[in-house]
């Protein structure tokens, strides 16, 4: 496992849609990356688009989501692959393309975040996975955005999976697992939340109110994700 976790942060792979040869940026192939079923750039003004957000305590500003993710469908492949076959390098370089792309698409939108801040994962699981799959996508989209990545939001307490569970159970689930560290490092910046898939909002309505909570005044707050509906976490 750690062998292939080396080996994988430091050379580029086979796509993990299809298996050819991952010519898009070391993390897919050009066939892959040309068919993904993209999601256009959410922002307040199409809120009444933002559905799958309706159940979010506190909706994010911007929601910026490179595909829709179906579980059913090859795609959701990248971000099974990325989460829990040890590929914390595949993850990155995943966030880097994306930030690439949604740079070239939205330039005025990319370049509004000051910091990111991946949705942290509980210190056992994340001892056990090897990685937190939303750091690494995080430093992806950073590295091309050229935008530091917080790690000064952390959760407190572990959480059961929320796969199966209705947006009511979700947001119990996850209810004050988040703390935020130095809040006033947050005050006046627009932070963008990071995550691998946002479901019902639940996550990151999660961390806004923890942000809030902890007395940090960020000018505003967005999300950003590689897949974005029925996922898993
Ligand atoms: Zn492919």
């Amino acid at each position: 496992m750690l062998i292939s976790r080396i080996a994988d942060l430091l050379m580029p792979c086979e796509c993990p849609v299809c298996g050819a040869p991952a010519d898009a940026g070391g993390a897919l192939c050009a066939g892959c990356l040309l068919e993904m079923p993209r999601l256009p750039l959410y922002d307040r003004a199409e809120s009444a688009e933002l559905a799958i957000l309706a159940n979010a305590v506190c909706p994010p500003s911007f929601i910026a989501a490179w595909m829709l993710y179906d579980p059913f469908r090859p795609h959701a492949e990248m971000i099974r692959t990325s989460k829990y076959r040890g590929r914390p390098g595949l993850a990155r370089r995943l966030g880097a393309l994306f930030a690439a792309e949604f740079a070239d698409t939205y330039p005025e939108a990319a370049a509004r975040p000051d910091v990111l801040i991946p949705v942290p994962m509980y210190w056992r699981k994340e001892l056990t996975r090897g990685y937190n799959q939303a750091v690494c996508i995080a430093h992806g989209i950073g590295n091309v955005l050229g935008v530091p990545v917080a790690d000064n939001l952390v959760a407190v307490r572990p959480h059961a999976t929320q796969t199966r569970r209705s947006a009511q159970q979700r947001r119990a689930n996850i209810e004050g697992i988040f703390s935020v560290l130095h809040p006033s490092d947050f005050d006046g910046l627009d932070v963008v939340i990071v995550d691998d898939v946002i479901t019902t909002g639940a996550t990151i309505g999660e961390v806004a109110i923890a942000l809030g909570r902890a007395g940090a005044r960020p000018a505003s707050v967005g999300a950003m994700a590689l897949g974005m509906a029925g996922g898993e976490r």
